[in-house]
């Protein structure tokens, strides 16, 4: 089954952020979720705030399933 993320929920990547934190802020959804017909496409867009030092970065659905811990 295809694992969902939601916006405002929180995940914790395996790597841990240069100011130390591990877990980050789902911002933006990726296109994926929106459209079912393209489940794994490479255009997704996930953004993700560091919940630490607000620094936001974007992730693609497959980066995520890798880097989530
Ligand atoms: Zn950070």
């Amino acid at each position: 089954m295809k694992k969902e993320f939601k916006i405002n929920t929180n995940i914790k990547l395996k790597k841990s952020h240069v100011c130390g934190s591990e877990v980050w802020e789902i911002k933006k959804i990726g296109e994926d979720s929106k459209i079912k017909i393209y489940p794994y496409s490479n255009l997704s867009d996930y953004e993700l705030q560091c919940v630490k030092c607000k620094r936001n970065i974007k992730m693609n659905y497959q980066e995520i399933l890798i880097k989530i811990k």
